[in-house]
């Protein structure tokens, strides 16, 4: 333990931490990220499916949306319509992240719902890097690319440049997220609270919101998420002697509201709606 944690640890307890309120507080504040990353999961992964059966619906083909895939009746699709379905997933995706992340830079960071904020941008933002790695294995912009006819180099250089883009992405947000850790929590606990926990305990969690899934969904799901270990490194590495102003807080009504949405959301899908013509 370093001069600084100790000194972080022993000076700015609050009084209250022995009470039974103290304790319920603290579990509050400790499971905060872990609840949000979960909801914000939820918010990202289902729109952007639907955002793919919305756009096969528009292009006059029928789908059945469920809440983390779609099926869409695309076999007489033109290479055009069916790249315009594939890409219209990690398109949304990227449009959610941006437009969390400017919110949260703009109006949020320093106010209790900044960490939800945060959450979405960086779960936008994994949804669409995430498809550009795998640009070369499969998922969305790998069909993209086959429907456009790319060549293997052009798959492998996009895929080079999304394995680049999500570490540095997950790096620079883990340190974002362990500013929203109190300031008398130790390094340890700044780290699982703001990083592990959200990654681990959240992914296994969120898969059983989510059930039941096909076997082909989870363990992909499972393997995609291992990039938050760039979060966690952003973690174990940041400044903490350069305090950010964020309002630590436990769970709040408004995050209670957002994820009992999120969830019913995912519920509400999971025997598919059929998105006729
Ligand atoms: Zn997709």
């Amino acid at each position: 333990m370093t001069a600084w944690n100790r000194m972080q640890i022993t000076s700015k307890v609050p009084g209250d931490r022995k009470t039974s309120e103290g304790t319920v507080r603290f579990i509050g504040v400790a499971v905060r990220p872990t609840l949000l990353f979960m909801a914000a999961f939820a918010l990202n992964v289902t729109p952007h499916e639907a955002a793919h059966a919305i756009t096969s619906h528009m292009l006059g083909f029928s789908s059945t949306l469920y809440q983390m895939w779609v099926n869409p009746d695309v076999a007489t699709a033109t290479s055009r319509q069916a790249i315009a379905i594939a890409i219209a997933g990690p398109v949304l995706s990227l449009a959610v992240g941006l437009i969390s992340w400017l919110l949260y830079r703009q109006r949020f960071s320093r106010r209790r719902s900044g960490l939800l904020f945060l959450m979405l941008a960086i779960n936008g933002f994994y949804l669409f890097l995430g498809p550009v790695a795998a640009a070369t294995l499969g998922g969305d912009f790998n069909v993209a690319l086959r429907f456009a006819g790319a060549s293997k180099l052009l798959m492998n250089v996009i895929s080079a440049s999304g394995l680049l883009m999500l570490p540095a992405m997950m790096y620079f947000m883990g340190k974002e997220l362990s500013s929203w850790a109190p300031t008398w929590f130790s390094r340890t606990k700044v780290v699982f609270c703001t990083t592990v926990g959200p990654w681990l305990i959240g992914t296994i969690l969120i898969t059983l919101i989510y059930l039941p899934l096909p076997s082909f969904l989870i363990a992909p799901n499972f393997l995609g998420s291992v990039f938050w270990i760039f979060a966690v490194i952003g973690a174990i590495v940041a400044d903490r002697t350069i305090l950010a102003p964020r309002p630590v807080c436990s769970l709040t009504r408004v995050d209670f509201m957002v994820t009992a949405a999120a969830f019913l959301m995912v519920r509400l899908l999971v025997h598919g709606v059929r998105l006729a013509h």
